[in-house]
């Protein structure tokens, strides 16, 4: 196969290993634990050092397996360039501290995963002040800026209300400005949307969760899209500088964030999660299909207060999700009326699982306020819109008429 045809997404994912080399005909990318690379020629080490031609110089910077994982990751985003980090959380968090400096702005969604929340309060203790915007509205990130903002964060679908950010406008801002527009993709996962699409500089995916898909390995990944202009950002060092203005934001994010943090995705979940990504079309396919049959069936029973899924026209931003996904997604949530426990409810469900994780195969519930987002305190969750009884559903594989049943059946108590 040559790399010209403009292949499918899942014939793209499947045969990219083998396009890029055959390791002894095999047709999956070995796992390669080595954490040292050997060269024959002292100088082709020193070369490869000063980045004079490629090669792996130890585990801690790349891997062949970790970057068989990360060449997936970019056809998927169809970005550029992508890296692999230990979790998503490490990917958020080293891309932060690569790419700012104390005296720096950041724009944030307010609607945001829990953990990311957290990291952006640390952050800013460590001197980056941080907005948090409501930024299903363009309106709110373009008063939020400022002359040292750096970059505006949002995630495509938040988790786990399920508001949508005004992601192409506010693209087109960010552009305009020639300000870095970082996107969190992992919600849709690069098989619904493509942040580049409009105008994401770089995209992250919390690996962890529908692209690895079976809940097996933590990972995450952050993309270069080529679409942000490296050369006008304030926090290139110099040594960085040098090299060509599209590679600038990688160069500096690999060696700030994998070599100086060393927040290093290993081998083996590299390749657990890379098998699943495989599939990770067809689970989506499935996936969403399941939610949206849950969440109708929700919404129509008058034991339900409310149901949060962009798939219903009653989603505030249901057309816009129409317009930018190919599908609404694996995650639902929904308050149930006063008078029925969360938890007894929950301890009702026979298929479906309380635990925190996302993307999985198995259909996994939470009671949100009381785990994922208790640490936060009343206050915040209120002002996220987080209600008390708000139970969070991310949709598996199972078959629709079993998940249905579940939930119904549940209900009847
Ligand atoms: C889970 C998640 C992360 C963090 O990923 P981990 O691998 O759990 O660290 C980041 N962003 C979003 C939207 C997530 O759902």
């Amino acid at each position: 196969m040559s790399d010209k045809p403009n292949y499918g997404f899942t014939t793209t994912i499947l045969h990219n290993d083998r396009r890029k080399s055959i390791e002894h005909n095999s047709l999956h990318k070995p796992i390669h634990t080595s954490v040292a690379f050997g060269y024959t020629d002292a100088r082709q080490l020193a070369s490869v050092f000063q980045g004079k031609e490629p090669g792996f110089r130890y585990g801690r910077q790349g891997n062949p397996t970790v970057s068989a994982l990360e060449d997936k990751i970019s056809k998927m985003e169809d970005g550029v360039a992508s890296l692999c980090f230990g979790t998503g959380m490490a990917a958020i968090g080293a891309l932060a501290q690569a790419l700012l400096r104390a005296g720096d702005h950041v724009v944030s969604s307010s609607f945001l995963f829990g953990n990311t929340n957290s990291l952006w309060n640390t952050v800013a203790a460590q001197g980056t002040e941080v907005s948090f915007v409501d930024a299903t509205d363009v309106a709110n990130v373009e008063a939020a800026l400022k002359p040292n903002t750096r970059l505006v964060f949002v995630e495509t679908i938040a988790n786990p209300r399920t508001q949508i950010a005004d992601l192409a406008r506010i693209g087109a801002l960010c552009r305009a400005r020639g300000i870095l527009y970082v996107v969190d993709n992992t919600m849709t996962t690069p098989y619904l949307f493509r942040p580049k699409a409009v105008g994401a500089g770089l995209v992250v995916n919390a690996l962890t969760k529908s692209i690895g898909g079976h809940g097996m390995a933590l990972g995450g990944a952050v993309t270069d899209t080529g679409v942000f202009d490296w050369s006008a950002y304030p926090n290139i060092a110099d040594n960085f500088r040098r090299q060509p203005s599209a590679a600038q934001g990688m160069a500096q994010l690999r060696a700030k964030a994998l070599r100086d943090f060393g927040a290093s995705l290993a081998p083996e979940a590299a390749h657990h999660i890379a098998v699943g990504a495989e599939t990770l079309a067809l689970r989506m396919e499935r996936t969403c299909a399941n939610a949206l049959a849950l969440a109708r069936m929700l919404e129509a029973d008058d034991r339900v207060a409310a149901v949060h899924y962009p798939g219903l026209e009653s989603h505030p931003q249901h057309k816009l999700a129409s317009e930018q996904f190919r599908a609404y997604g694996s995650l639902f949530s929904f308050e149930l009326k006063e008078g029925i426990d969360c938890f007894d409810y929950l301890n009702r469900l026979k298929v479906a699982i309380p635990a925190s994780n996302l993307g999985d195969t198995r259909t996994l519930v939470i009671p949100v306020a009381h785990t994922i987002f208790f640490e936060m305190g009343a206050e915040r969750r209120a002002s996220m819109g987080i209600a008390e009884s708000l139970i969070r559903v991310s949709v598996g594989i199972e078959d629709t008429a079993d998940l249905l049943a579940d939930f119904g059946n549940a209900l009847n108590g």
